[in-house]
């Protein structure tokens, strides 16, 4: 009895310390992915908005590099962060606990708040390797993306639509998409496979380093996919995007969705929503994958969990939702 008398007092300690300085909620977090990719600095870009008017609203939003989609929302449903940014395939499955949430089971407290940049599935090859498609593969050394990613979660998902499984590469490496260009450089791999919107620093780098190319991912399979799920759509990356690819690449893909916990507080989710769409100009402008983004489209596409009410609020105030 004494010992616990003893640590409510040290709390209550600490709490009156802590007070002064932050308030419960002051500070919040988007989980978002590795550093070369395009969620760490689409994060970042959210948190300079949110930070500018720290002032008037009290808040303060960092940004943390994770392993991406899967580890965020799994993050999210621990309380270890509030926001995080995931495929939108990986938001559907998430409040269902299907697929790669099967042991989690289902999230009911998922919430979407806005959906960002596509993020066509992006297949990046050596040059003197002559994969010139998703087939070409068998056999060969892939990276498939690191465990906690979407990119890998996904890939499975195609495995498991072509029939086949991961023993269909010769070498499936699961490498963080910040080591598989210098992997494909220095032929350690024959190819990788990166959901990630364009362009991309991660992309530009081997295709201007050592001539990699972007390969088709088409066929029966991904037809499949594209035709059964709502998530799912065909893309193209634009012919001389990249520095020795001057010709469309087709392919499909998903959209990069910010989401949250229903646990979350309204007004915090209110004043980040806020902080972005009233200084949409600058959003758009401080990452280039950012630079097509349409309001509407972010309140409408790829969000398949409920729409968390502090966003609700701004996008009714603002006539984005009816
Ligand atoms: N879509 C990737 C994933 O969830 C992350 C892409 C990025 O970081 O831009 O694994």
């Amino acid at each position: 009895m004494k010992s616990k008398i003893v640590w409510s007092a040290a709390l209550a300690v600490a709490a009156s310390v802590a007070a002064p300085v932050a308030s419960a909620n002051s500070f919040f977090t988007i989980g978002t992915g590795g550093v070369t990719g395009v969620y760490y600095p689409a994060g970042g870009a959210i948190c300079r908005l949110v930070n500018k008017d720290r002032k008037d609203h009290g808040l303060r939003c960092s940004v943390e590099s994770t392993g991406g989609s899967v580890f965020n929302v799994n993050a999210i449903r621990s309380g270890d962060i509030e926001f995080g940014v995931t495929q939108s395939d990986w938001q559907f499955h998430g409040i269902k606990g299907s697929k790669a949430f099967e042991k989690q089971g289902p999230m009911p407290e998922l919430r979407s708040v806005f959906s960002l940049h596509p993020e066509p599935f992006t297949l990046l090859a050596r040059k003197e390797s002559n994969i010139k498609s998703f087939d070409d593969l068998k056999g060969k050394r892939v990276n498939i993306g690191n465990p906690g990613s979407g990119t890998v979660a996904s890939m499975d998902e195609l495995l498991a639509a072509m029939g086949a499984s991961r023993s269909f590469f010769g070498l499936a490496a699961e490498l963080r998409p910040d080591e598989h260009g210098a992997a494909l450089c220095d032929n350690k791999i024959d190819a990788f496979f990166y959901g990630v919107g364009h362009p991309s620093a991660n992309i530009q780098d081997p295709t201007t380093a050592c001539g990699a190319q972007l390969a088709n991912i088409t066929g029966p399979a991904v037809d499949k996919l594209v035709k059964a799920n709502p998530y799912y759509a065909y893309a193209e990356i634009p012919g001389g995007l990249y520095a020795n690819n001057p010709n469309t690449t087709r392919t499909y893909g998903v959209k990069a969705t910010l989401v949250t916990s229903a646990k979350v507080p309204e007004q915090t989710v209110y004043v980040l929503v806020r902080a972005v769409f009233e200084n949409f100009e600058e959003f758009k402008k401080l990452h280039p994958a950012l630079a097509n983004l349409r309001p509407q489209d972010m309140v409408t596409d790829g969000n398949s969990a409920p729409l968390h009410p502090g966003a609700a609020r701004y996008f009714r105030e603002k006539g984005l939702l009816k």
